[in-house]
């Protein structure tokens, strides 16, 4: 099988109608512990998703894990939601549809490829919440704030736009992650 160049790769992505991607070098990633704080203390979906802290590697793991990789894409996408919890439907479809590329990208012959979801991962209703009692595990994907990424910095060097919300008038900005090789 031919490996796939980059060129070939972005009209894959293209195929599957993303248009808004950049690439980046994961070693520009920014892993940083207060990332990981902010899991634990702060975030109500800790313990409550299989595929968050704790169920996660340690900070240091996830930071050697992204250092396995030479490229990654990320995947823009903006919406505006009238209440939090509306943004749940959009997210999964969009999380089950990027796990489609992911699966083409690792059938092109890289075999390393690895999604990381661009909202926590809710395929199914009522996640246990225990990494061993996940009912999708082929499926299920963590997020990079769970790999304790700081996204905000690392989407900024690439050049997009990210802020902390005030309130859901405003059009939020999220961003998935697929690493290649
Ligand atoms: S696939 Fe389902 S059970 Fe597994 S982490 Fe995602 S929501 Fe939870």
């Amino acid at each position: 099988m031919t490996m796939m160049n980059r060129e070939n790769l972005e009209e894959l992505f293209r195929k599957h109608e993303y248009t808004d991607f950049k690439w980046i070098d994961p070693k520009e990633f920014v892993v940083a512990q207060w990332v990981r704080m902010k899991c634990m203390f702060g975030c109500d979906e800790y313990g409550r998703t299989a595929t968050c802290p704790p169920n996660v590697p340690s900070v240091s793991e996830c930071e050697r894990f992204f250092r396995d990789y030479k490229d990654a894409v990320i995947f823009h996408f903006e919406k505006r939601v009238d209440k939090p919890e509306d943004r749940w439907d959009w997210t999964r479809e969009l999380n089950r549809k990027l796990l489609e590329l992911e699966r083409e990208v690792f059938c092109s012959g890289y075999e390393k490829a690895f999604l990381l979801f661009l909202d926590s991962c809710n395929l199914c209703d009522g996640c246990p919440g225990v990494r061993s009692k996940c009912k999708e595990p082929e499926q299920a994907r963590p997020t990079p704030e769970s790999l304790a990424m700081d996204v905000f910095t690392t989407v900024r060097k690439v050049g997009y736009s990210i802020d902390v919300l005030s309130d859901y008038d405003q059009k939020m900005n999220r961003y998935a992650f697929l690493l290649i090789e």
